[in-house]
């Protein structure tokens, strides 16, 4: 079976793996994510080592960003005005096309993990849905009409303004640009920031939990009413919060106060909004089915 290259390009890890899907992994490495010319550097040295077993027909890397997704411009590829120190106007495709001589194509980390998911995973055949991660950081990727959501750029729904009540939450948010905004509200840099643990730490019962729900659901809403996805899949460390998933699903119900007259949001709910089956590889596997589906093998539209 041909052999196709994934990358993970994460703000705290990067993740590469060689195969052609979940059940033909034949190579997975795990790495800090450091300064660019060390991380990158470790991603080559995985790829010129599984060289030696023979050919990769080409790589798809998800990348935290902003990011550079138009073919036509002399930056695609690049990382570009991320805060992260070190890592704005970082090249992140060309050393590996140069070692490879093969294809090496890129998207969010959110939209790869979402194309995972839909061609392996919890989105299975579901033309339109979105793809939520609520880690360190949140994003949010999709699939309309079958394919990956670009347009001017690539969505950025973390940044998205949500409601934010002052008084019952007076914590300003840690968004270096906006404040108060999704990410700023709830990702979990603003969970440890505004209760002083990190969230794994707190616990189940904490009223954290509620609020946290409460600025994911309004999130959602927003992007359900916007979108009409027909799943949600939320992926992400904080997600993996026992409980979090049915206070988040009871909100998304509150909030939309029975207008969205569709029984996925009314009675099937616990199968709408849903966790990613591939967990934390639905993004390095999506990598792997972006780069098959640039060959023409495989992919959205073409299965
Ligand atoms: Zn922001």
């Amino acid at each position: 079976m041909d052999r196709y290259g994934g990358v993970e390009a994460g703000g705290t890890k990067f993740v590469c793996m060689v195969g052609s899907g979940p059940e033909d992994i034949s190579a997975e490495i795990r790495f800090p994510t450091t300064t660019p010319a060390e991380t990158i550097g470790r991603a080559v040295d995985f790829f010129r080592e599984q060289l030696r077993s023979g050919p990769i027909r080409g790589v798809g890397i998800g990348s935290f960003g902003p990011l550079d997704l138009d073919p036509a411009s002399p930056a695609y590829g690049f990382i570009t005005t991320t805060p992260k120190p070190g890592w704005a106007d970082t090249d992140l495709i060309g050393p590996l096309r140069e070692l490879l001589q093969a294809p090496v194509v890129i998207d969010t980390d959110v939209n790869t993990a979402a194309l995972g998911e839909y061609l392996w995973g919890a989105a299975q055949g579901i033309q339109q849905f979105i793809y939520n991660t609520i880690g360190t950081g949140i994003g949010a990727g999709g699939i309309i009409n079958g394919l990956p959501i670009h347009g001017m750029l690539h969505p950025e729904t973390g940044h998205m303004r949500i409601p934010h009540d002052l008084e019952m939450d007076p914590f300003p948010g840690i968004c270096p640009f906006h404040g108060d905004c999704f990410e700023g509200l709830a990702s979990g840099v603003a969970l440890r920031e505004r209760w002083g643990v990190p969230a794994e730490q707190l616990p189940v019962e904490a009223p954290a939990w509620d609020l946290q729900a409460h600025y994911i659901a309004l999130a959602l809403v927003n992007q359900i009413c916007m979108i009409s996805p027909q799943r949600v899949v939320l992926g992400g460390g904080v997600m993996k919060r026992a409980g979090l998933f049915p206070l988040v699903r009871r909100k998304v119900q509150r909030f939309l106060n029975g207008y969205v007259d569709r029984d996925e949001v009314k009675s099937e709910i616990d199968r709408y909004i849903v966790p990613p089956v591939l967990g934390d590889r639905s993004g390095c596997l999506g990598a792997i089915g972006m780069a098959q589906h640039w060959a023409g093998d495989l992919g959205p539209g073409k299965q």
